[in-house]
């Protein structure tokens, strides 16, 4: 079989605990582990959840298994929803999921409240055999970075975390501004510290329920290096949170200033407005990312 970038993997809930109010980790069990690889602290995963039935995903392993996937009615397919590898073991076959636990109106969410060690999972993830380039990850900062500034929601608190793990654990760290939008105090869990990082937890606690707000604020605080700003307005398409994609891409054009953001798809619209229309930041500086929106599916 000549190898894909991404594949099929079968897996199975090894164990579960909560690590704070409103995350879960998951750990995920399984041989076939042992050819999952990620390149990146927010390397993306497909996970396929069991029918509304009961029955277990049964996605084919084979290349053409989202044609086939997309011809079955959506009531009919397994769910299938994004997340993040937090850690990846191969050799001990464990892969570590952390989970949103956001109720029960959603496949995932779910799965993760009442799924026990044992049960039966299917994931499409980085495939170690491959020896191309594997692509399903937007953190890539410039080499030599001065300024970064990480803006995230829980949903992407598992990448967030990765990537300050990661900067901390190498030599040259740039400056980080790091705001980090969680649904309570509790909900706080420990990330590394270094001169230089500027780390503000965003609760948002019993009287702000706005999915964002938090973020949208930072956002307006942030100091952003005078360099970067000021650029020829640029072409912005409009989005409809609802129904598109926000998915843009930083371009490497110099290493002064990377925005990574991720969370609520109408929050981080927002942003991307505050900071390309009116701070009119040079785009190419920044990666901006819907992760999920409030009140809608977007499997
Ligand atoms: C690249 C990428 C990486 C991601 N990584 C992670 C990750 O590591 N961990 C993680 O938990 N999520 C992650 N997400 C977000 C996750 O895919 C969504 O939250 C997803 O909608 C959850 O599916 P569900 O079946 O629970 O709910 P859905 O069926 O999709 O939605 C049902 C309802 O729940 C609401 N909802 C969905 N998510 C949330 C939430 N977090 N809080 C409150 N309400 C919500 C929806 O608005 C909808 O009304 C990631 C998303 C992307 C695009």
């Amino acid at each position: 079989m000549s190898e894909r970038p991404y594949r099929i993997f079968e897996a199975f809930l090894a164990s579960k605990r909560m690590l704070t109010p409103h995350m879960a980790r998951l750990t995920f069990g399984g041989e076939q582990i042992a050819d999952m690889t990620t390149r990146a602290p927010d390397q993306r995963i497909k996970l396929f959840f069991p029918k509304a039935d009961g029955t277990p995903p049964a996605i084919p392993n084979r290349a053409d298994w989202y044609e086939i996937y997309k011809s079955i009615s959506p009531a009919e397919r397994a769910p299938m929803r994004t997340y993040t590898i937090r850690s990846l073991d191969a050799g001990a076959r464990e892969l570590v999921v952390d989970f949103v636990m956001h109720g029960d109106n959603g496949p995932a969410s779910r799965w993760a409240m009442y799924a026990e060690p044992g049960d039966r999972i299917q994931i499409s993830a980085p495939n170690r055999r491959f020896d191309g380039v594997i692509g399903g990850f937007d953190w890539e900062p410039p080499a030599g970075l001065s300024q970064l500034l990480l803006i995230a929601d829980e949903t992407a608190l598992p990448a967030a975390a990765g990537i300050l793990e990661e900067i901390a654990g190498g030599n040259a760290k740039p400056a980080t501004q790091a705001f980090i939008e969680v649904p309570s105090e509790a909900d706080v869990i420990d990330l590394p510290q270094w001169d230089g990082l500027s780390l503000a937890w965003l609760p948002r606690g019993k009287d702000d329920h706005a999915y964002g707000a938090q973020m949208i604020a930072a956002a307006g605080a942030a100091v952003i290096p005078a360099s970067v700003l000021g650029a020829d307005t640029m072409e912005l398409e409009a989005i409809d949170v609802d129904h598109d994609t926000l998915w843009d891409r930083a371009e490497t054009i110099d290493n002064a200033f990377y925005g990574w953001i991720a969370g609520e798809t109408a929050a981080v619209s927002r942003i991307r407005t505050l900071f390309i229309k009116e701070k009119r930041i040079d785009r190419r500086h920044l990666t901006m990312m819907g992760y999920w929106r409030h009140g809608k599916v977007r499997a």
